[in-house]
């Protein structure tokens, strides 16, 4: 006997990597040259030079028992150290190494936060449309998922759907900005308004009602746009980071989560996360990538790269009929499909070798993802195959 519960999620992986997976064997029989993958947010800009810089400096330098050896389970105290001083300097916060938590990616951030927080019969709300995972990782937990809709058209959060879904059961909401499929980031003014609505439940229930601040993309803004950095606006807050997306280092597995000195008894609520950590096995994140943070904090890959890619996919793809909210962030775009069905959609893509996610696993239908974390070059040459696919619709 084993984990039905576990059996049915090993064998049915997401609609992200089944496109992703059929892009390998297609690229394989026509050429990677003829086929246009759009369906993975994995990064194609190289991290920025003092990554690796810093990985051999540590090597040549350090001792490499210490180097290599286990840190403490929640991280290198230098590292923590650093992380809270960047926060600090950054966002005018109050953190210090005392609530900064090591872990391998923003996943493992994800679980270990809601394993320190979710009990028996809590509710957790994501805001649709949402990383697909966030289902597995709340009900992992043992939290019921509830999904509340942004605000169509412009994918703000919508505070009066919000305030429909609270109850006295709801203990998280699971916010991501820049966000991931639509590339919105959402607005002070968004925030501001959740951060009230949220206040004033947690009164009439007499708890906290955290948010879960899933930040992988926080520094992947373009335009002038800034991302509000949600703990300065609400107290009860877990910021979870990443460094996969901004230091484009997703196979590293790399970040941490802040537990806000302004949560309700933070330091209580620190320790959950150690015991989540620990019980989920997530100690002691891979040491010579804690070591290197310290010198990377605050640097990004080339970004003017994505925001090229953004403007140019923008432009052109509006200009045949495709209808998509400007994207200020991340690197998605998330696009109208011009039929009802989005897996319908993706299917007709297919025939021109574009390879799109069809939105229905985010928990909205009738759009796709197109993710232009790819090369100039691949937007440039797969142009003609998104015009043919709006002409298949008579879009021109
Ligand atoms: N959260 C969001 C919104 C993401 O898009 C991703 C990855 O694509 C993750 C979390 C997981 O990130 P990581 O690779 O750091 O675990």
């Amino acid at each position: 006997m084993i984990s039905e519960k576990m059996l049915a999620l090993g064998k049915k992986s997401s609609a992200i990597r089944e496109i992703f997976e059929y892009g390998k064997k297609r690229k394989a029989e026509i050429g990677a040259e003829n086929v246009f993958d759009f369906s993975l947010g994995n990064p194609s800009v190289p991290s920025p030079p003092v990554v690796n810089e810093t990985i051999k400096k540590l090597i040549e330098e350090e001792d490499p028992v210490l180097l290599h050896g286990y840190t403490s389970a929640p991280g290198d105290m230098e590292t923590r150290s650093a992380v809270a001083a960047y926060l600090r300097e950054v966002y005018g916060t109050d953190d210090t190494a005392e609530n900064i938590y090591m872990t391998v990616g923003a996943a493992a951030s994800l679980t270990v936060t809601l394993g320190a927080l979710v009990c028996e019969g809590d509710e957790v709300i994501v805001l649709a449309p949402y990383f697909p995972e966030y289902r597995v990782f709340a009900e992992n937990a043992g939290a019921k998922l509830c999904e509340v809709p942004c605000r169509a058209g412009d994918f703000q959060v919508d505070a009066e759907a919000l305030r429909a879904a609270v109850n006295e059961h709801t203990k998280a909401v699971i916010i991501n900005s820049p966000n991931n499929p639509t590339g919105v980031v959402f607005s002070e003014e968004s925030i501001k308004a959740m951060a009230a609505l949220l206040s004033e439940k947690e009164k009439e229930y007499n708890h906290p009602i955290y948010i879960i601040s899933d930040e992988p993309y926080r520094e992947l803004v373009y335009g002038g746009v800034k991302a509000p950095y949600t703990a300065n606006y609400y107290n009860n807050t877990v910021s979870c980071y990443s460094f996969s997306k901004s230091l484009s280092l997703p196979g590293e597995r790399i970040g941490y989560i802040c537990v806000s000195k302004k949560c309700e008894d933070w330091r209580e609520l620190f320790f959950a996360v150690c015991g989540a950590g620990r019980a989920l096995g997530f100690v002691c994140a891979p040491s010579l990538m804690q070591k290197i943070v310290p010198a990377c904090l605050g640097k990004t890959a080339d970004t003017s790269i994505y925001d090229r890619n953004r403007k140019l996919l923008y432009s052109e793809l509006t200009s045949y009929g495709y209808e998509c909210v400007a994207p200020d962030g991340a690197f998605y775009m998330f696009v109208k499909a011009f039929c009802e069905d989005a897996a319908e959609f993706c299917e007709a893509a297919k025939k021109h070798e574009l390879l799109l996610v069809p939105s229905d696993s985010f928990g909205v239908a009738g759009y796709v993802r197109i993710s232009y974390c790819v090369t100039t070059e691949q937007i440039e040459r797969a142009l003609p195959a998104f015009r043919a696919l709006a002409e298949d619709f008579g879009k021109i």
